[in-house]
């Protein structure tokens, strides 16, 4: 069993909310973030029946202060942030020339921002410890671009640089691990976000959707990640479906 607190943004759902329950079974302590009670509450109870130790609070990534009460209260309640994750992500994806300036913000709010509030929030405990691990979701998306992915891509890419920047910028003196993770096609809501007609019959034709991986491979990733000794930092994992692009 792993003794270590992690955090974890939009554990509502798919990737979040697989992670969140696999951590649980390995041992650690989890604490839920984002912004549907109900399924936080539902995930809480699920964890702690099956004899794990998990709490939520309801948290927009957007918002800095309520990341920094996100933290504050995993202080509170277990004591100490061993893990970030995060995770919390929309796609609602369109062609640039349609001008969703709306969404782009949104994406740039929720993708990026969100990752900074989460560093923000968590590095002064991280520090002041000397200890810690922060786990950023990107994407292949992360690596390349195909339109009507570009903003979403754009998000994902400074994701990416975010993260190895981070890296860089804590050595040698601080004993803080990140790591990337990078997923393909993964079967989740994220694709609920998608509006614009257009791409959903895009995406249809592309097939991208018949051919995914599921929540629980990324879980397993992350698992995978966390559970190295503290001297070993895996800093980057690709994982996408085998006949995936
Ligand atoms: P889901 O849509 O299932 O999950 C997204 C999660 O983010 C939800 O729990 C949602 O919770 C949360 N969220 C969205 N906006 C906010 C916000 N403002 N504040 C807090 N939480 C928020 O999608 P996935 O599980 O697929 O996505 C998880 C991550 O994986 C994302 O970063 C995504 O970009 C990335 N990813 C996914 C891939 C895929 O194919 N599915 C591929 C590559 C990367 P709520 O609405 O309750 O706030």
């Amino acid at each position: 069993m792993i003794d270590k607190v992690a955090i974890i943004t939009g554990a509502s759902s798919g990737i979040g909310h697989a992670t969140a329950t696999m951590l649980a079974k390995n041992g650690i302590t989890v604490m839920l973030a984002a912004r549907r009670e109900d399924r936080l509450q539902q995930l809480r109870d699920e964890i702690v029946n099956n004899g794990g130790k998990a709490s939520y609070k309801v948290t927009d990534v957007t918002s800095y202060d309520q990341m920094k009460e996100l933290v504050d209260k995993t202080l509170h309640h277990f004591g100490k942030v061993d893990v970030l994750i995060n995770n919390a992500g929309i796609m609602p994806i369109s062609y640039m020339r349609k001008l969703k300036v709306d969404d782009w913000n949104r994406m740039i709010d929720v993708n990026i921002k969100g990752v900074l509030h989460g560093i923000a929030a968590v590095l002064p405990t991280m520090q002041e410890r000397n200890e810690g691990h922060i786990i950023n979701i990107s994407s292949v998306a992360g690596y390349e671009v195909y339109p009507p992915r570009v903003l979403y891509s754009a998000t994902k890419h400074a994701v990416r640089i975010i993260t190895e920047g981070l890296r860089k910028e804590l050595l040698p003196e601080e004993n803080i691990r990140t790591t990337l993770i990078s997923p393909g096609s993964v079967d989740t809501e994220l694709v609920d976000s998608v509006k614009d007609e257009d791409v959903l019959n895009m995406i249809r034709e592309e097939g991208s959707l018949d051919r995914t991986i599921s929540s629980d491979d990324i879980a397993n990733a992350i698992l995978y990640a966390i559970r190295q000794p503290s001297a070993v930092s895996v800093n980057d994992i690709i994982i996408r479906p085998t006949a995936q692009r």
